[in-house]
């Protein structure tokens, strides 16, 4: 995104999301995103993603320009190109997880098998399994197997730990950067557990809709390695 700003007008107020900010997400990296509440943090993910579109500034995928991009064009981008993971996993409750992942399987171009995608976030035997009978941690490694299966090339997680304990959501958290690792997905992170810094390739803090630091790691730790 280059001079990216965001503003939301509500009645007689004006609040200014974004401030002219610029960033690039090189492939394949991990990058953590952190920042106090109200400091734009969603609303760049949601731009990144396709689901908003700035105020002004522009928005580019792999040197395409898509800020004034049609609907089908973004709807596209999003379908092929972008896996979204958010806090609430939103699976359907009356498909077991094999099931839930099958539903994006079925429509997407290149996908994994539901069974791989399971696979890969360790649940290969919770196939059958329904969302009641899952843990919430499980649920969430559900959504990120149905994010990931049909093989997008940017995943965006917002807060996908927000509502899970610091044990569980560490085992989620893990599970995305053993995923970034063996599939080589960019991933962009929006949490606030700090303790997963040390597996990200790049740690970026906002305040008040603009990056205020970035931090290298250039030698990050496996997800297996991490201290918490
Ligand atoms: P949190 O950590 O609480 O999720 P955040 O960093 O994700 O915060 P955003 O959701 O991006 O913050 O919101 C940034 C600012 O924009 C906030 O002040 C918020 O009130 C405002 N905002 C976000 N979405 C909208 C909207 N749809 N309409 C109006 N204002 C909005
Ligand atoms: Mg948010």
């Amino acid at each position: 995104v280059e001079g990216i700003s965001k503003v939301y007008r509500m009645g007689e107020v004006e609040v200014h999301a974004l401030r002219s900010l610029n960033l690039d997400l090189y492939e394949s990296e991990f990058v953590v995103l952190l920042g106090p509440s109200g400091s734009g943090k969603s609303t760049l993910l949601n731009i990144l993603g396709g689901l908003d579109i700035p105020s002004s500034g522009h928005f580019y995928f792999r040197n395409q320009d898509l800020t004034n991009a049609n609907d089908a064009v973004l709807t596209r981008f999003r379908r092929n190109s972008v896996g979204f993971i958010f806090q609430f996993y939103n699976l359907i409750p009356s498909l077991t997880a094999r099931e839930n992942v099958a539903l994006v399987t079925e429509i997407a171009r290149h996908p994994m098998k539901p069974e791989q995608a399971l696979e890969l976030v360790g649940l290969r035997d919770r196939l059958d399994h329904f969302p009641a009978q899952l843990s919430g941690g499980e649920q969430q490694r559900v959504a990120i197997a149905r994010a990931i299966a049909k093989r997008p090339e940017v995943l965006l997680c917002d807060e996908p730990t927000g509502a899970l304990d610091f044990q569980t959501g560490k085992i989620v958290l893990e599970a995305l950067a053993q995923v970034n690792q063996e599939l080589g997905t960019t991933t962009a992170v929006i949490t606030h557990n700090a303790g997963i810094a040390g597996m990200a390739d790049r740690v970026i803090t906002m305040r008040s809709g603009e990056i205020t630091n970035i931090q290298y790691n250039e030698h990050k730790l496996a997800p297996s390695a991490l201290e918490w």
